[in-house]
């Protein structure tokens, strides 16, 4: 080989190093290279093309059994406070073979997610979908749970409070990526009148879980309301923090048997992120209901 041959190979590797490079750079975001939280963001960025074809595919639901089974965790922070619970619902998911939805509070999400936490529900997707719940949570008259209408005490939120509450928790969403069910959410304490109707689907909302306006246990299962269909067909679990008793238990199967004989689109199985801290707590539910 002479010197010019010699040249223009070393120059050909170098160009394929270069290239290579370059190739590497644009896949720098793989999980276990994602070190910090805007590197999970870029991830989630890059992804969204992907998104609902791998929730579609996960087993939220069986596809034959109607209605369909919408497994619902609420009030998550995404904090270093909720790993322990996510990672058992990671592990319950995989072992029954079912799909979460993490109803995320999007104020507490902001101000103290946690990267060891996020990168749990990063790393189990397949098996996780993020869904809007709330910016505060709380009725920001009189401090209930009811972020947009406190249903007990009938104290009711301004337009522009309510307007501001929704276009916050929705910003948090898009700026995060969070972009799993975007035209979902969940209301804090199942709570709205005509106002919040009206902004959802402002914001784009098509859906959402309440309980009926006015409240009527014999009120169809779904309704559309102001443009957005509204869910009434949903199973409460209690917020205890400890194994669900047997009494829990057996009122909870008799409530999905009672809403599965009026035959709705979905079942929602509403439990709260507290269930969550042992895995055994709230296993015998899931496996129950997965019969
Ligand atoms: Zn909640």
């Amino acid at each position: 080989m002479n010197k010019n041959n010699l040249m223009i190979l070393s120059l050909i590797v170098c160009f394929g190093v270069f290239i290579g490079a370059v190739t590497n750079a644009r896949a720098i975001v793989t999980p276990g290279s994602i070190k910090n939280i805007s590197q999970l963001v870029q991830a989630r960025l890059q992804e969204n093309v992907t998104i609902q074809t791998i929730v579609n595919v996960s087993n939220y639901t069986t596809i034959t059994q109607k209605p369909t089974i919408i497994w619902r965790i609420d009030d998550w922070s995404m904090s270093k406070n909720d790993q322990q619970s996510l990672s058992n619902a990671a592990i319950l998911a995989y072992k029954y073979n079912i799909a979460f939805d993490l109803a995320v509070i999007t104020q507490q999400f902001n101000n103290s997610r946690s990267f060891d936490t996020l990168n749990i529900y990063y790393q189990n997707r397949d098996r996780f979908r993020i869904i809007a719940h709330g910016y505060t949570h709380e009725n920001p008259i009189d401090k209930t749970s009811g972020e947009f209408f406190d249903r007990s005490n009938n104290v009711k939120v301004p337009f522009d409070v309510q307007e501001q509450h929704i276009k916050s928790m929705k910003d948090i969403m898009l700026s995060n990526n969070l972009m799993d069910k975007i035209d979902w959410m969940y209301l804090p304490g199942s709570s709205a009148d005509n106002n919040t109707f009206f902004l959802l689907q402002k914001y784009g909302y098509n859906l959402t879980t309440v309980y009926p306006l006015p409240i009527d246990k014999y009120a169809p299962p779904e309704e559309m309301y102001n443009g957005v269909w509204y869910d009434n067909s949903w199973v409460s679990i209690p917020q205890v923090i400890r194994p669900l008793t047997k009494d829990e238990l057996n009122q909870a199967l008799k409530d999905f048997n009672n809403m599965k004989s009026r035959n709705p689109k979905y079942i929602f199985i509403v439990i709260h992120i507290q269930n969550f801290r042992e895995q055994q707590w709230i296993e015998p539910l899931i496996k129950e209901l997965k019969q």
